[in-house]
């Protein structure tokens, strides 16, 4: 951890802070917010997400109930287990790990959820809302992560030019368009993109969530940026990576999330947040 990094913990806990009086409220009402996660299969990061999510949230008193399927499970019987969920009383919010086996369609188990339960940002009625600029359904929890990483440490966003590597429906597309309400300039980049470098160091802010351990290397930053690095990677000897050369990096830049302890830690939070929220509205 160097002086410039923006420390994912420090946000969460801030988070994590201004909801202990809503979790107290929504009990008084004799609510306890509830989340359930929902999992196919036994992928090692599914099962490491989930629980580090539960363990979280549980320590805030917010309940979490895990539905774990087997891998083989049909596209029709785990729709229909959403639409059970949709029914659930005590359910106020539904994470659906993804992606999903190569049988099932990602995209017809998200339009089963309800969009009132839909904490992680995957419904049409989520994405629209972004796509509108409307308060309808919830944010992706990382896109969000990101955002409210750069609010915390009070990093300007209106007027920057941000440049973001990646436009997955998960992060980068649903973070630029919430970046772009926030009046950024925003460039999305992605695998078509000529000449990353020269574009990434334009940016005064650099999003980098394009799944590639270490890509992003001193040559793609301006000595000022603030870098936000969402990458999850395993590199060529099985240790955890962003998607930034952290030690070739944090020297050349003003700020930066590192990995682990950067967006990862304030996505939980985010997911906490929005479950809370999901109850309030119930
Ligand atoms: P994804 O669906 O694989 O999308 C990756 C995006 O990056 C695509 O748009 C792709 O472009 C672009 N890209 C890939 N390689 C590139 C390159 N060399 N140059 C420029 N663009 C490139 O991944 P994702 O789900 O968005 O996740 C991205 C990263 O974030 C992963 O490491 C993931 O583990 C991590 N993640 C972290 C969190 C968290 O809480 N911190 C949550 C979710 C994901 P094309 O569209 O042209 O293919």
């Amino acid at each position: 951890m160097r002086a410039n990094d923006l420390k994912g913990g420090e946000v969460a806990k801030a988070m994590e802070s201004a909801l202990a009086p809503r979790i107290t409220a929504l009990k008084n009402r004799r609510m306890i917010p509830t989340l359930a996660i929902v999992r196919v299969g036994e992928n090692p990061g599914d099962v490491y997400y989930q629980r580090s999510a539960a363990r979280r949230c549980e320590a805030l008193g917010i309940t979490v109930e895990v539905f774990a399927f087997s891998e083989s499970i049909a596209e029709e019987q785990l729709a229909n287990e959403i639409l059970n969920l949709n029914m659930d009383e005590r359910i106020h919010g539904v994470l659906i790990l993804r992606p999903l086996p190569g049988h099932i369609d990602d995209r017809a188990i998200c339009k089963a959820l309800d969009p009132k339960k839909d904490v992680d940002g995957v419904t049409d009625r989520s994405l629209a809302g972004i796509i509108k600029n409307e308060p309808q359904g919830f944010a992706p929890c990382t896109a969000r992560a990101c955002i409210e990483i750069l609010k915390h440490f009070k990093i300007e966003i209106a007027g920057k030019n941000i440049v973001v590597i990646g436009r997955s429906l998960v992060v980068g597309k649903p973070l630029s368009l919430m970046l772009t309400a926030l009046d950024a300039t925003v460039t999305v980049c992605h695998t078509k993109t000529k000449d990353l470098p020269a574009i990434a160091r334009g940016a005064d802010i650099l999003v980098a969530a394009a799944g590639r351990s270490r890509m992003i290397t001193k040559e793609y930053v301006r000595e000022d940026a603030v870098v936000i690095d969402v990458g999850i990677n395993t590199d060529e000897n099985g240790k955890l990576s962003g998607d930034v050369d952290y030690n070739g990096v944090c020297d050349a830049v003003s700020a930066i999330t590192p990995v682990p302890g950067g967006v990862g830690t304030v996505t939980t939070a985010v997911l906490a947040a929005q479950v809370v929220e999901a109850a309030e509205r119930s």
